[in-house]
């Protein structure tokens, strides 16, 4: 309406004139007044898309443990060996692409140089901290004091969005006083990366019972009921994920249009943070739209964009709820469903991935930090180039599939160079966005991911058909 007004305020007629500015000022009044009342209904507008959220929340812990098990018991340790193996090295050669990609994109258009006076200024102090101490915090967190409460405290607090900026900017403020003789990353961070990490061991855990040490100590006939129990929840959580699936496209509907209603932040954002914007995106399309279908296609053969149309409704999950792991049961379907991928490797290799291969999240991390840079005027030399992109490989791979969890572990690539982190805030305004961006990224490395490892251990999967015939393959 008030472009409205001022298109009828250009036109001649000096009445008009007046009454268009009459309308004008009184709708920015009725804005200004009712701003209030706007905020709220768009509470109420994403509520439904809030919803999905939460019923995709509630199926994830199980889903992923009863997945990893029956996968893990329908293979025999050789041929699960065999996959998993492949599966890492997929996970760390693909993450280590798009950090590269990530690092040319920024590299060649330099989004924070130049404008000296543009409002991105940094705060201009920059940390000395020694990268060691960055990576020995990141190892000790992999061995969290308490495998329970880290297993669920996760998904408890941090989907709520206000503890989560919360907890960024106490992480971001604490570090500020970290030095070289002190630990290089706060205690909250550190809590918060061993959380994400502790979701990776719980999903490992289950999968020794299929080892031969468990088998010698008698434990199979024992482990036969619960490998059962596991089978019989699994299929009940897929019942309930082919439900929710009706419900998703409304819920994603909300879940976007939401955001996009409050989305004054993207419009206002130009300059060094609009280029920094558009070089994760070009980033992100070179990789998920152009190498990793290459990939797929190297290896298997097959028409990999076929395979990503077969995937449209995970990946549409993915943007709507910028989380893996709340897409997940989305993705298993999609694969198993409309791709036809083995049920076996879905439920073996998929909920791995969703927790440790983040490609999008490893490019957006380099990407960010080598901006900062720029942004601090710090002309960075090939070690430290090699150091983020090591950094930001390992901090993708501590994140947790939930959203913006890839701007905490930014302490760590941050960190590592001796960058200032409280400047993590400078890109906080355009994070909801490209987060969703980065998780559409990681959602499509994981399912080419689950179709390549397929396709490797064709021979392995045949060979366990033929000698036990397979509950899942018949199921
Ligand atoms: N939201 C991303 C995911 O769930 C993680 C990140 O923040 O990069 O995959």
């Amino acid at each position: 309406l008030q472009q409205l007004c001022l298109a009828m305020q250009k036109r001649t007629s000096s009445t008009e004139k007046k009454m268009s500015s009459i309308m004008r000022d009184s709708i920015r009044k009725f804005l200004r007044q009712n701003t209030f009342l706007i905020q709220l209904e768009i509470k109420y507008f994403s509520f439904p898309g809030e919803l999905l959220m939460r019923m995709l929340q509630m199926l994830v812990l199980p889903l992923i443990v009863s997945s990893l098990v029956t996968g893990m018991s329908s293979l025999d340790s050789k041929a699960s060996g065999k996959m998993g193996v492949r599966a890492v090295v997929y996970y760390i050669v693909t993450t280590f692409i798009a950090v590269f990609i990530g690092i040319l994109i920024v590299v060649i258009i330099k989004p924070g140089r130049g404008n000296r006076d543009s409002p991105l200024s940094s705060s201009g102090n920059v940390e000395l901290v020694q990268a060691a101490d960055a990576f020995l915090d990141l190892i000790r967190n992999m061995f969290p004091p308490n495998l329970v409460e880290a297993c669920f405290k996760q998904y408890k607090t941090l989907y709520s969005k206000r503890v989560y900026q919360r907890n960024i900017m106490v992480a971001v403020n604490t570090t500020k006083f970290s030095n070289s003789s002190e630990s290089a990353i706060p205690a909250n961070v550190t809590r918060l990366l061993l959380q994400n990490i502790l979701e990776t061991v719980e999903e490992i855990v289950p999968t020794a019972g299929s080892s031969s040490g468990v088998n010698a100590l008698g434990l199979v006939q024992k482990g036969q009921a619960l490998s059962e129990f596991f089978d019989c929840l699994n299929k009940a959580i897929m019942r309930l994920v082919a439900v929710i699936i009706w419900y998703a496209p409304v819920g994603i509907l909300f879940l976007i249009a939401g955001k996009i209603v409050e989305m004054k932040d993207l419009a206002e954002v130009g300059g060094q943070l609009g280029m920094y914007t558009i070089s994760v995106i070009v980033g992100l399309l070179i990789h998920g739209l152009i190498v990793l279908p290459l990939l797929y296609f190297l290896f298997t053969r097959r028409n990999p964009y076929m395979f990503i149309g077969g995937l449209l409704q995970a990946l549409i999950t993915a943007l709507g709820t910028s989380s893996s792991s709340a897409t997940l049961p989305v993705t298993f379907r999609c694969l198993e469903e409309n791709n036809g991928v083995d049920k076996r490797v879905t439920r073996f290799v998929l909920p791995v991935g969703a927790t440790i291969n983040m490609d999008g999240t490893a490019l957006y991390e380099a990407v960010a930090a080598i901006f900062i840079a720029q942004v601090n005027d710090m002309d960075l030399n090939f070690g430290q180039i090699l150091t983020i992109s090591i950094t930001a490989t390992a901090a993708s791979i501590g994140a947790a599939g939930i959203p913006q969890a890839g701007l905490v572990t930014m302490v760590i690539v941050l960190t590592s160079v001796g960058l200032p982190t409280e400047d993590i805030t400078l890109i906080i305004a355009v994070d909801w966005f490209l987060d969703r961006l980065r998780t559409t990224t990681n959602v499509l490395g994981d399912s080419l991911g689950a179709g390549i490892v397929e396709h490797l251990s064709r021979k392995e999967l045949q060979s366990k058909d033929v000698e036990v015939g397979n509950s899942i393959t018949e199921e």
